[in-house]
């Protein structure tokens, strides 16, 4: 990669960050630090000022996602990744129903897999690219799914599988790329969780979740009941759902949380609520997204990988390249020119651009993405 294509500064980008997690986090974020630098930076979790940090964040993703009666917003440490162990240990009781098309939702199957006190997983699988809901199953207590496959740039409904309420199911979906940036209704499911690093464009290392009076109830459940052979299972106190429930209610944590995290989540939910909710937020992706699938429809060696346009996602945008054009030699060449994360997901191993579209990036940023990527492919 010796010859260097050097992009005309007017053409570039005002913010050339487009990964799909973690993500752009928009300046007013960072002044958000600033203002706190010497009030809420570097102080106790316990006390008030960080408390209200933590409040204003459930309220304010309870407005967003106009959450039902009884449903409460919850968070702990550890990022989704610690939710799906958190599932295991103190939401699913004996067998989930996994959907499956993508390195995230099998992720999410896997831990299931690995628990000793759980039953393996009925998984309904699907090629990368595709998208498939677990089917009603007899004998599950779970049904769980990724509202959003941030590996494939695919997305997938959110609605209660027939039947599951009859069979006393909860409805687990993991919404990490999602949430913040496609429609949700909250209602059709029992946990919505995700991290921060994503459409909310904060850092990693946290988790939420939007649980319902059942999900509340399984948690507190698990861990009073006693397993097949008598046995209590062992839920390691960092994987309780009871112990963050009760956390939650007072505005903590189980155990410190990164502040820094917390403040810019929270100038991004105000931000969000501000300029019109999950309506606008969505609208403004859908727009990004739109812009990206049909500059790549019109491009002679580009084109969306994902074939149903009804699956392809607007917040993580997965655009196939020719053969004849190495991938890699355009994501290196924006790199250089201060465009970043475009690559595809690596182990789905695709001659592939993903691009993140979350709220923050501005759609005028999108269309100058599209030229740079042309002007990038004429030189290269
Ligand atoms: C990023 C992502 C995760 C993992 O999130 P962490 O915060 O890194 O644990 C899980 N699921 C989906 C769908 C994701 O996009």
């Amino acid at each position: 990669m010796s010859n260097t294509v050097v992009i005309p500064p007017s053409m570039l980008p005002e913010d050339g960050r487009f990964g799909s997690g973690p993500s752009k986090i928009r300046p007013d974020q960072v002044h958000a630090l600033e203002a706190g630098a010497t009030t809420i930076l570097g102080t106790s979790h316990r006390q008030t000022p960080v408390k209200q940090l933590v409040g204003s964040i459930r309220e304010g993703l309870a407005s967003f996602f106009a959450v039902p009666d009884g449903y409460e917003v919850v968070l702990g440490n550890g990022g989704a990744t610690a939710f799906w162990d958190i599932a295991c240990a103190s939401l699913i009781t004996r067998q989930a129903a996994f959907g499956v098309y993508g390195s995230f939702s099998a992720k999410a199957a896997a831990s299931t897999k690995s628990a000793p006190f759980l039953e393996d997983p009925v998984v309904y699988e699907a090629e990368p690219g595709s998208c498939r809901l677990p089917e009603p199953t007899e004998y599950v207590d779970a049904y769980c799914w990724a509202h959003n496959e941030t590996s494939t740039g695919v997305a997938a409904p959110v609605r209660r599988i027939e039947g599951s309420r009859e069979q006393g199911a909860l409805t687990i979906v993991d919404g990490t790329s999602a949430a913040g940036a496609l429609r949700v209704d909250i209602a059709q499911t029992d946990a919505y969780y995700f991290s921060p690093q994503k459409a909310f464009g904060s850092d990693g290392g946290l988790w939420l979740a939007i649980l319902s009076p059942d999900a509340v109830a399984r948690a507190y459940g698990i861990e009073k009941s006693t397993g097949l052979e008598g046995a209590r299972r062992w839920i390691p106190p960092f994987l309780s759902l009871k112990s963050a429930i009760e956390n939650s209610r007072k505005d903590q944590t189980l155990n410190t949380p990164a502040i820094a995290t917390l403040v810019m989540l929270e100038e991004q939910v105000r931000w969000l609520n501000n300029n019109g909710g999950m309506a606008w937020a969505t609208a403004r992706c859908d727009k990004s997204a739109s812009l990206l699938y049909r500059w790549a429809e019109r491009s002679e060696y580009a084109r969306p990988f994902v074939d149903d346009p009804a699956c392809r996602s607007h917040a993580v945008v997965t655009i196939d390249i020719d053969d004849s054009i190495n991938a890699k030699q355009i994501t290196a060449a924006l790199r250089e020119n201060g465009i970043v994360d475009t690559s595809g997901y690596r182990k789905l191993g695709r001659n592939q651009l993903r691009i993140g579209v979350f709220p923050s990036v501005e759609p005028a940023d999108v269309i100058a993405l599209t030229e740079c990527i042309d002007y990038v492919v004429e030189r290269l």
